[in-house]
Parts: C-alpha cells; structure tokens; sequence
C-alpha cells in the first residue's frame, strides 16, 4: 500500500470514530474505498445496514438513488454521498412527469419501480423491487398488468417467469449493456470449466448464454459454492474485488473489462475523507416525497428478499 493510501486510511478511520459514522461501500465502488467501509453490499442491504445502524452519520459510497434509499429509511441520520455527480444514468432517466404520463395511458396497471430509481419515482410507485425480488414481487400483486420503471432488460427478464401482462419502460443500464453475447462466448471457450453468471440487467442475448442469473448478492453466495472453481462474471467490474477477496483461490474473469460504470468510480479515498471533513455532501429527501416512497419501499420489505 502507497504511503498517501495509508495515510488518507488513518485520517478518515480516525475523523469517522470522531463523527460516530459508518461508511457503506456497494459491490461496484473501487476496490480501494471497498477496503476501508465498514460494510460492502448492494444498494437494498447498505440502506438495511444504515437503518439498523447505530451511527448519526452514514458515508454511502454508491450512487445518489441508493443515498436517497438510505434517506428514505433513517430520516434522522446525516447521509453523505462523497461525489454528489455519482448519480444512475439509468435511475435518471426517468422523471415524474413521464411515469405520470405513462399511468394515465395504462390506468389499471400496478406500478413496480426498481430500486435503481429516484425517491420521487418510489414515491409514484406502487411497490419497490430488488433484481433478487421482482419476481417475487410482481407475483404477490392482485393485479394482472404491471407498468415496471426503469429497467427494460430486467422487466423483460421477470417477463419470462410470470404470466401477467408486463409494460417495460424502455431505459437500461449503459454499463451492463457493454457486456455482450460475443464476450460470453469466447469466454466459454477460453474458459470451458467456468459458470457464467451474469445480472439481470444485461441484454436479454447475454442472459440466454448465461448458467446463472443472478443479483449482486446472489453471485457473492454462488461462487462460495464447492463446485464453483471459476466464475465468468457478467456484472459491473468492481465485483470482482469482492469475489477474489472472499473466495481466494478461486477465479473470477470478468465477462466484459469494459463493464465499468464511470458514475460509481467518481468516489475515492480522498472523496471519502473529505466528505466526513466537511459533512458534505449530505442527501436529504424532503418528507412528502419520503413517505411516500417509503410505503413502497415497505411493501417490497414485507413481500421478502426473494
Ligand atoms: S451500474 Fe448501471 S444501474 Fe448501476 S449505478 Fe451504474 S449505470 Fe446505474
């Protein structure tokens, strides 16, 4: 480790004990701000995380929709997001304005929101969903026709396990769309012995090659698995940090070295101490719009993880 790394670690270790704060770093944050959070997950289980915390402040090394998440389910905590530009592409490309547009033209349809959304588009939703979940989700709901915001490779992923009547919204995720069928292919060959896994947000031709479909967390139980020796990993790059720190000796190849979502790599070690320096920047969501995307977050909570 550099000497500028070890000192950057000791003065925000030792500013977060000060601040009584913890730091939450998701699967896809670079493997150095991975090292020093407290927790790495993905973005449902980092806001479970600060809800159970005991910590007045929360560093969340993600994105802004899952700093807003952990707004949404502890109102009382300072949320800091170190890079306030590390907003979804994907989560922003839906506004309010078109989901309400988009409800008038399917009145009866339920509307299932990922939770790779604004809190302003939770708050228009029925219920929230995980891409461990939304199967199971979608599933419970009395309704035949569902409208499901904002991504279309996972609504069309769910599509295909459920027979009611889906409505995709037409966005994605840029990061995962790089990933492509041919990459799984010669990865196959180069790799015979390896399980491919890949996340349902990748293009519906990647997840048809694919051994596993699975959540960030589920390819984090998948490959402590004993049959699983190597693992292409159809998923954003930072993963593979998590994968070889738990599973030494094991082999994860990433599905595509292009798969890198330039949003989640604004946040650094120095983003990080800074942002506990001067307590900002803080995300706050305002409370009409917080309970209302919470009762949609609460019902995703009370159907299950999936
Ligand atoms: S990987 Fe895709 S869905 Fe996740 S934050 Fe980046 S752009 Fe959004």
């Amino acid at each position: 480790m550099e000497n500028r790394d070890v000192k950057l670690i000791e003065e925000t270790l030792s500013l977060k004990r000060q601040k009584n704060a913890v730091i939450l770093a998701h699967n896809y944050q670079l493997g150095e701000v991975q090292d020093i959070a407290d927790f790495v997950g993905d973005s449902l289980e980092l806001s479970q995380n600060a809800a159970k915390s005991e910590a007045d402040v929360i560093v969340f090394c993600g994105v802004h929709f899952m700093a807003e998440t952990a707004s949404i389910l502890c109102p009382d905590k300072v949320i800091l997001l170190p890079d306030i530009n590390a907003g979804c592409p994907m989560a922003d490309m839906v506004t309010t304005e078109r989901l309400r547009g988009k409800k008038e033209e399917f009145p009866s349809a339920a509307v299932v929101c990922y939770v790779n959304s604004s809190a302003e588009v939770k708050s228009e939703s029925d219920v929230c969903c995980t891409s461990a979940n939304a199967v199971k989700v979608i599933e419970s709901l009395n309704t035949q026709e569902i409208l499901f915001v904002p991504d279309q490779y996972l609504g069309h992923y769910v599509s295909t396990k459920t027979d009611k009547k889906m409505v995709l919204w037409p966005d994605f995720c840029p990061t995962h769309m790089r990933i492509k069928p041919e990459h799984i292919i010669q990865l196959r060959q180069e790799y015979p012995q390896a399980k491919v896994v890949v996340h349902p947000e990748c293009r519906p031709e990647v997840i048809a090659l694919a051994d596993k479909v699975l959540s960030t967390g589920g390819m984090c139980r998948y490959a402590r698995r004993n049959d699983v020796r190597e693992m292409v990993v159809g998923t954003e790059i930072g993963m593979i940090h998590r994968l070889r720190k738990e599973n030494p000796g094991k082999k994860f190849i990433p599905a595509s070295e292009q798969a890198i979502c330039p949003r989640m790599k604004l946040i650094s070690l120095e983003k990080v101490l800074w942002s506990l320096e001067e307590m900002a920047p803080e995300v706050k969501v305002p409370e009409e719009i917080r309970l209302k995307a919470k009762a949609a977050v609460d019902k995703m909570m009370k159907i299950g993880r999936g």
